[in-house]
């Protein structure tokens, strides 16, 4: 067999329980159906065929949920980061032990590439190692001395919180945001794109497997305007974090209104590569090619708006066209697959949509520009040139492998493209002239910046955007900022003399 059906074969045997049972949700320790009975199908990106029913939760299964994050919300807190730790450590080795169970899933259920998704696995299990790690020192806090009082502060778990994750790398971002929770000692109610179930209930499986106690994590599968809603309204539940659209993002504040619901925001993204003609090219020409096409483009922090100087725009675009022609387009599951199908059919149709978008504002079709043919819903990865910045196609994120190439004179004007978007998550810049470097990063909107790099995570660093790209921050203690409230205790030091009223 070669390495393809070697993948399908294992695939298969994971995918007959899901095709047996189904995808349950999982509340207080407990596989659930949906307890209105309804259920929805999951298909594959690859092929459209169906994977699974999955239960299809609202707010009857929410509140439940809720409920049962509210239960053990007392004793995991009490817990303490010591006993977390090894909890949370012994998820990390679980999903290590079944990272290739995740991967073949989750490239089935996505039509990602086994070439990321594999290492998207393992980094979920890094997620949980990091934050396991910090677990112990979460409520720690500082002594402010004043002349007369000590004020000590520490930090405590915020309360049971809600998960809101998208079907893009799932299971990564699932963690990423689980992982940090469950450190600081919140219990969480998780709802998953309804694109992409599988590996969300691989994790909370996981979880329980490596004994966190019922309760601590919950799932309920179901759609944003129901599920997603009810949790975001429900009032035992403290705060949400939320990865997706912007105008999803909105959404959910308003729906957290009543509530007063914490929100943390990871959104969209319109993410410049600005190549100034000093780069070093061939590796500016890799990060560029990597950062849009990889991940089929549906990343967040992709670099979807190429800005190149002027003076070397046409070699360059040049090379990204001859580059762009070699991209393997494939089955997922094939190692030599760059870029496999987009998640769903509407999702295809709207990326599609851009390439009239484009011809019809008076941009070039330098590369790609149609779907390709087959059961899946593949689109050839393309490039866009002579674009202006008020197109729409450099303006909207279009979140597939479609790169917008806008052509700058000078580092101001360079810097005015730029920043002139509604979003405001990652940059990228590309020069070897260090002082420039350092001012381009300063001035760009962005939350992010990476100077002659790709997106290279190191988990300690602020994750997160400005503008219409989100609210907050994760990694390193960042996270916990989230997802803990902290207090001040003021120790009076003597017998300072209190106002004395009525005396
Ligand atoms: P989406 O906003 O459509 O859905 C995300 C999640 O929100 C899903 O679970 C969905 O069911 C739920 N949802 C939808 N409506 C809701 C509502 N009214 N109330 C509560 N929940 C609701 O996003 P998507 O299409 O799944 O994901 C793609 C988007 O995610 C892109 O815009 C991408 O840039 C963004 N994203 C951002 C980051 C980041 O770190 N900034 C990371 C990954 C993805």
């Amino acid at each position: 067999m070669n390495t393809l059906d070697t993948r399908l074969a294992a695939l298969e045997g994971r995918l007959k329980r899901f095709r047996a049972e189904g995808i349950q949700n999982l509340i207080g320790g407990e596989s659930r159906p949906a307890r209105s009975g309804a259920t929805f199908e999951t298909v594959s990106p690859v092929d459209a065929s169906p994977i699974a029913q999955v239960a299809k939760g609202d707010s009857a299964d929410i509140d439940v949920a809720a409920q049962a994050a509210r239960a053990a919300f007392p004793d995991w807190a009490a817990m303490g980061g010591v006993k977390r730790k090894v909890i949370l450590q012994r998820i990390a080795d679980a999903i290590e032990a079944r990272a290739e169970e995740i991967a073949l899933c989750e490239c089935w259920d996505t039509g990602q590439a086994w070439r990321f998704m594999s290492k998207a696995a393992l980094r979920g299990a890094e997620n949980f190692r990091f934050f396991a790690d910090r677990a112990p020192a979460a409520r720690d806090g500082q002594a402010l001395p004043s002349p007369e009082h000590l004020n000590i502060t520490s930090r405590f778990p915020i309360g049971p919180v809600g998960v809101i994750t998208p079907w893009n790398t799932p299971f990564m971002l699932s963690t990423w945001k689980i992982a940090p929770a469950l450190a600081a000692g919140c219990t969480v109610v998780h709802k998953p794109a309804e694109f992409s179930p599988l590996t969300a209930r691989l994790l909370a499986e996981i979880c329980h497997e490596a004994g966190l106690p019922p309760g601590v994590l919950n799932l309920v599968n179901g759609f944003g305007e129901t599920a997603g809603k009810a949790l975001t309204e429900h009032p035992d539940i403290r705060a949400i974090a939320f990865v997706g659209e912007s105008r999803t993002g909105s959404a959910i504040m308003r729906q957290g209104a009543e509530t007063l619901k914490r929100v943390h925001f990871e959104l969209g993204g319109k993410n410049p590569v600005i190549v100034f003609e000093d780069a070093d090219l061939d590796r500016a020409l890799d990060a560029a090619v990597f950062m849009i096409y990889s991940l089929n483009g549906e990343r967040c922090t992709s670099s979807s708006r190429l800005l190149v100087q002027d003076t070397i725009a046409e070699d360059f675009e040049a090379r990204l066209v001859e580059r762009i022609r070699r991209l393997r387009v494939g089955h997922p599951l094939e190692s030599e697959t760059e870029i496999g199908p987009l998640i769903h059919p509407t999702h295809l149709d709207k990326v599609t949509s851009y390439f009239d978008v484009a011809r019809n504002d008076g941009a070039n079709i330098a590369a790609g520009g149609a779907r390709i043919e087959g059961p899946g819903w593949f689109v050839e990865p393309t490039l866009f040139t002579g674009a202006r910045r008020d197109m729409r196609i450099a303006r909207e994120e279009i979140f597939g492998p479609v790169l917008t190439s806008i052509r700058f004179r000078d580092e101001s004007e360079a810097l005015e493209i730029a920043n002139d978007v509604a979003y405001g998550l990652a940059g990228y810049v590309w020069t070897n002239d260090l002082t420039r470097a350092l001012r381009v990063s300063d001035r760009l909107e962005a939350g992010m910046v990476w100077v002659n790099s790709e997106n290279v995570r190191h988990l300690p660093t602020p994750f997160g955007g400005v503008k219409a790209s989100g609210i907050g921050r994760d990694g390193g203690d960042w996270s916990f900022d989230f997802y803990m409230e902290t207090k001040n205790v003021a120790l009076a030091l003597g017998a300072h003399p209190v106002p004395k009223l009525g005396a």
